[in-house]
């Protein structure tokens, strides 16, 4: 088993940031940890990283507890956080070098660990260039490319294209499946961003620190149950109460939009439109999204 958490639960003082989580990692996988802003995707990775120790409930990486061993973790796993741990005044090459040796490498292994990341992660043409000079995405990939130099089997990324523009946040995500291409390694990956999310083999969904879902994004978006019919209305509120007056059908209201799950949903919506004379201000039928699946897994 690559990766076994157990019952994990973390609190700061009064505030509960996972409560009783538990996943499995065992073979080769994109994992990503799709939840909104404080649900506690950083303090799971940060315990599995081992940079804080699991206050209850158990961590186990690649067969060692990370709250006992902590070096034979470390050796395992590479880590890109939010924060650059870049020397910018280096260049990309000089700070792999650095990073090396700071592992333990050194002579031809170390150079040529430091060639085969830089090329995996298409940065060996930036190699001379100081880290300051290069554009958010590239840093990025050097980060990467850092995080890769000891051959880890495990890869935690924690919201690695915060902060990147569209185009080098997909480039990063190409990259990234590029990796797992090439390489052998598994990757943790933590998202708030639902399009994001859809680059994974499997998701977890976390909302205040509790696993409301998992799946591929696939089956995920299979257990809403339909297609999705989006309406907008005059006034929501009481559209919602005749809707649910009439239908017996799945519906909810968020943000101003009512949406209602129906298996056959372009048969619904002239049905829908008779129900709310003059009512409605637009009204489509979509697949279903992560988005989806994420306000039916909250809502529960
Ligand atoms: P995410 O990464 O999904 O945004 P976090 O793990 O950062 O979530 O935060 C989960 C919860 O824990 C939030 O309520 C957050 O405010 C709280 N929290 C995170 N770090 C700290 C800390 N160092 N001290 C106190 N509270 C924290
Ligand atoms: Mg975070």
């Amino acid at each position: 088993m690559l990766l076994a958490v157990e019952g994990l639960t973390h609190r700061y003082g009064e505030v509960t940031a996972l409560s009783q989580f538990t996943m499995h990692l065992n073979r080769r996988d994109i994992v990503g940890l799709l939840g909104p802003n404080g649900s506690g995707k950083s303090t799971l990775l940060r315990v599995l990283s081992t940079a804080v120790k699991p206050q209850e409930g158990r961590v186990e990486i690649c067969g060692f507890d990370a709250g006992k061993h902590v070096a034979a973790v470390r050796e395992r796993i590479g880590v890109v956080f939010q924060t650059q741990t870049m020397d910018k005044l280096l260049s990309v090459e000089e700070n792999l070098l650095a990073c090396g040796s700071f592992y333990g490498m050194s002579g031809r292994t170390l150079a040529e660990r430091v060639r085969t990341a830089m090329g995996q992660l298409g940065v060996v043409e930036k190699r001379g260039e100081l880290v300051r000079n290069l554009s958010g995405g590239m840093q990025r990939r050097a980060e990467l490319a850092r995080a890769l130099l000891h051959e880890p089997q495990l890869l935690l990324l924690d919201e690695p294209t915060a902060g990147l523009d569209p185009v080098a946040r997909n480039d990063f995500w190409r990259a990234i499946g590029e990796l797992r291409e090439k390489r052998n390694t598994a990757i943790v990956v933590s998202t708030h961003l639902f399009d994001e999310a859809e680059r994974c083999e499997t998701l977890i969904l976390l909302e205040k620190g509790v696993r409301v879902a998992e799946g591929s994004p696939e089956e995920l978006k299979a257990t809403v149950g339909g297609e999705v019919v989006e309406l907008r209305a005059r006034r929501p509120e009481a559209a919602l109460a005749t809707l649910q007056a009439v239908f017996e059908l799945p519906m909810e209201l968020s943000d101003g939009v009512i949406r209602v799950v129906a298996s056959q949903a372009h048969q619904l919506i002239p049905r829908l439109v008779e129900a709310l004379p003059g009512e409605v201000v637009s009204i489509g039928l979509h697949q279903p999204t992560l988005a989806d699946v994420f306000h039916r897994a909250v809502r529960r």
